[in-house]
């Protein structure tokens, strides 16, 4: 007995050196990196508002080709089946759903369409759809501001409070609400365009903290100029060039520039991630010149 447990003494007194290698931490993962599954939405249920034009579209064929069924919604109805049919003949599975965000009653509708569609819930919102008016403070048109209030910020309000009730029940999910970088600092002619986006801003703040014990993860992209048709307004007003001197970059972006950030926020690379205000903007938001 007095052996053995001298022995045992003995044994554990002499050096290591396995043991020594296991205390070193290791540079490489234990679990290997497979890019494509971190980024991979395969198994997901997107519905993207706003996707019958510009980011929405573009985005809905990101998420498509990472894997998700993509829902794409917005009041044009035909470019929405045109572009769901396209999706669809390239083998991916796509919908199209009628939206007005600022229609309450075509909210529900939309989601109980989606998931109709593909026989599971929605639980990856891009909370997209938005105008745009822009003039100077003083000449602001009432009726435009309420428009761009019931849309940009009411509207987005709304369609991401009926997405959190539904991830709620399914303990996961996440959100992407589409501000701007507009909503991170002051730019000429955008008073209200900008105080609607900055309130979005701070109510993702608010739905992340509250949302993330039911698993739900809430995100904001803020984009600065991309070019699309809503872009096409600056360059309307012979604006784009004084735009340019305020990128560092120097240019205006496209809509692909958003999609590493869009997938980010959207697959499980992100998972640890929200409550995040992420600007694509080629530096815009931090210069004031
Ligand atoms: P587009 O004008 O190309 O797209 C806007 C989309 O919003 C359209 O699909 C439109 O669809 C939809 N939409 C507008 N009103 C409603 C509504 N009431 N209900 C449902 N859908 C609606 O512009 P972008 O792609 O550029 O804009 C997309 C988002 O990105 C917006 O929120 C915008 O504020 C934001 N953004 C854009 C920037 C840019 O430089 N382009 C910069 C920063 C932010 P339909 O008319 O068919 O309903």
């Amino acid at each position: 007995m007095l052996r053995t447990i001298l022995r045992s003494v003995y044994r554990r007194l002499q050096p290591q050196p396995a043991a020594a290698a296991r205390s070193e931490p290791s540079p490489i993962p234990s679990v290997p990196l497979h890019m494509d599954r971190l980024f991979s939405l395969q198994g997901r249920v997107a519905l993207i508002s706003g996707a019958s034009s510009g980011i929405g579209l573009h985005i809905a064929g990101v998420f498509a080709q990472a894997g998700a069924a993509v829902a794409l919604a917005a009041r044009r109805k035909e470019q929405v089946v045109g572009a769901a049919q396209a999706l669809a003949a390239r083998g991916h599975a796509a919908t199209a759903v009628y939206l007005d965000v600022t229609d309450a009653q075509t909210i529900g509708p939309a989601f109980d369409a989606a998931e109709h569609a593909f026989g599971a819930p929605v639980d990856l919102l891009f909370n997209n759809a938005g105008i745009l008016y822009a003039s100077p403070f003083v000449d602001q048109d009432p009726a435009e501001v309420a428009r761009l209030f019931d849309t940009n910020l009411k509207g987005a309000f709304l369609v991401a409070r009926e997405a959190a009730r539904r991830m709620a029940r399914l303990q996961h999910g996440a959100i992407i609400n589409v501000a701007s970088t507009a909503g991170l600092r002051a730019g000429p002619r955008l008073a209200s365009y900008g105080a609607a986006k900055a309130g979005l801003i701070h109510l993702s703040g608010v739905m992340a903290l509250e949302l993330a014990r039911e698993g739900i993860r809430v995100n904001t992209l803020c984009p600065g100029s991309i070019d699309t048709d809503m872009h096409r307004v600056f360059r309307d007003f012979g604006f784009e060039q004084a735009l340019l001197r305020r990128i560092p970059q120097r240019r205006i972006g496209s809509v692909d520039d958003l999609d590493g950030a869009a997938l980010l926020l959207a697959s499980d690379a992100g998972r640890y991630i929200t409550g995040a205000v992420i600007a694509v903007d080629g530096g815009q938001a931090l210069s004031w010149m």
